[in-house]
């Protein structure tokens, strides 16, 4: 509260407060209870700032700004939009893949209607919401069945619950990963009831290792895609066939975390190459599971795919109905599918693949034609602006050593005062659309690649307060 020489020493009652013309839009806006509400925690911030010796104004026009700007910051949604400038397209912190448009309507088609879900329109019977993307997915995988859950974690937990609860699953040392945060296999593995059996070193492991390894209490072989890291120089891992005819000679399933895994051969795209699910059943390969969000390039989503008999015991076990999607995921998991039946027009289509794909030199083109609007919105600092090549990566823990080229806007301090690069990066971040960029090798670099609304953008530029 804002301390002036006015008279209106004391708080207005309440109920005056309600009628005051300068609150009427408010409780048009906001309606009478969180006004109510807003307008206690307003009035109990004056009171104790007057209790310190602030003078406080209570006058009409003083606590309707109060009122107004408490209720804009209370109710101002918590997931905003912002603009992913860091060079990392599939970022998980910023929320993964971005639908194409075609998913965003099934979505809202799905939200907004009825839809047959669980219901079986040929019968008028029950159906299971399965059976939404199960077609597409045997389709594209060449897999006997499939099913979706909540994310690729669940997938993992779910298929290890399910065929290995207090039996062992062998696993090689060189592809125990933890991916970012929560996800790490031997936690996974413990939690979903499954004793690990690590076999080989983290660099080397041989056919002979797994084989040893294979005894009466054995309920799997599983490989895991090493997809946050690589290991080089001296090492050896087993063929996915070699392993899953061991395993078949055992009469036990072989099962692979694809991890990212996308439908189609990113080479064609120019892209490096990253496993599919469709490569891993082909090499004899029982189970599958990918996420819907990373090279996918769809919604948050476990997919499991391989052998009827395995994906039906995974559907029985209780913990399905415990992870499984939602429509809104299922109709936007369908429409992303589609699109890969036609992989001449995917680079268009998909979101994410489009991103990937942008040349250098259009990005290049782009940082060049922002150049001028970044160098004046930032003309009160100590900095210079330029445009500059830049490496995107892929991100998600997808093809973690592979890098796109791409291209920057580079902020870079004149003075040697420190700090001036946190400065406006907390700017950029704390405008109405956030601008998150990166500050790496001592510049702040606002990385193209997955600039689309550069004219959003440039509204952004144009509200960035000088300091
Ligand atoms: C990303 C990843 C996961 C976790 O997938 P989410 O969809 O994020 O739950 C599991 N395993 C591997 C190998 C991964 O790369």
């Amino acid at each position: 509260m804002s301390i002036v020489h006015s008279a209106q020493a004391r708080p207005p009652a309440i109920d005056r407060v309600l009628n005051w013309t300068a609150v009427a839009p408010l409780l048009a806006e906001y309606g009478r209870e969180p006004v109510l509400a807003g307008l206690r925690t307003v009035l109990d911030g004056a009171r104790q700032a007057a209790r310190q010796g602030a003078l406080v104004d209570y006058t009409e026009p003083a606590i309707a700004f109060h009122l107004a700007a408490h209720l804009a910051q209370h109710n101002a949604p918590r997931l905003k939009r912002v603009f992913n400038l860091t060079g990392t397209v599939l970022h998980t912190n910023l929320g993964r893949a971005p639908l194409p448009e075609e998913a965003v309507e099934a979505l809202l088609m799905a939200a907004r209607h009825p839809c047959a879900l669980e219901y079986d329109l040929e019968t008028g019977g029950r159906g299971d919401r399965d059976d939404v993307v199960e077609g597409v997915l045997c389709e594209l995988t060449g897999a006997e069945a499939a099913t979706v859950v909540n994310n690729n974690a669940a997938a993992v937990f779910l298929l290890l619950n399910t065929l290995a609860m207090r039996k062992q699953v062998i696993v090689s040392r060189g592809e125990l990963v933890e991916i970012g945060g929560a996800f790490r296999v031997p936690d996974i593995m413990s939690r979903a009831g499954a004793k690990l059996v690590e076999v080989g070193t983290t660099n080397r492991t041989h056919l002979r290792d797994f084989a040893e390894a294979i005894g009466p209490r054995s309920a799997m072989l599983m490989k895991i895609h090493t997809s946050n890291y690589a290991i080089q120089g001296f090492t050896a891992s087993v063929p996915e066939a070699e392993l899953a005819q061991l395993a078949h000679a055992h009469e036990l399933p072989f099962v692979v975390d694809l991890g990212s895994g996308t439908l189609t051969d990113l080479a064609r795209f120019g892209l490096p190459r990253e496993p599919t699910p469709q490569a891993s059943l082909a090499a004899g390969v029982d189970l599958v599971t990918f996420s819907g969000d990373k090279l996918l390039g769809g919604p948050q989503a476990g997919i499991l795919v391989g052998r009827r008999d395995l994906i039906q015991r995974i559907k029985k076990n209780p913990l399905k109905r415990a992870l499984r999607v939602g429509k809104l995921t299922l109709a936007a998991l369908e429409a992303v599918l589609r699109l890969y039946r036609d992989p001449d027009r995917l680079a268009e289509r998909l979101t994410t693949l489009r991103l990937l794909t942008r040349s250098p030199t259009d990005i290049q083109a782009q940082a060049e034609r922002l150049l001028p609007a970044m160098q004046q919105a930032l003309a009160g600092w100590p900095v210079y602006v330029s445009a500059e090549p830049a490496l995107s990566q892929i991100g998600s823990g997808s093809l973690p050593i592979d890098r796109l080229e791409s291209a920057s806007l580079v902020v870079r301090p004149s003075t040697r005062k420190s700090g001036v690069l946190h400065e406006i990066e907390a700017t950029l971040r704390g405008l109405p659309v956030p601008v998150i960029g990166r500050i790496a090798d001592g510049a702040l670099r606002l990385d193209l690649r997955c600039l689309s609304d550069e004219a959003g953008f440039l509204d952004q530029l144009a509200g960035v307060r000088k300091p």
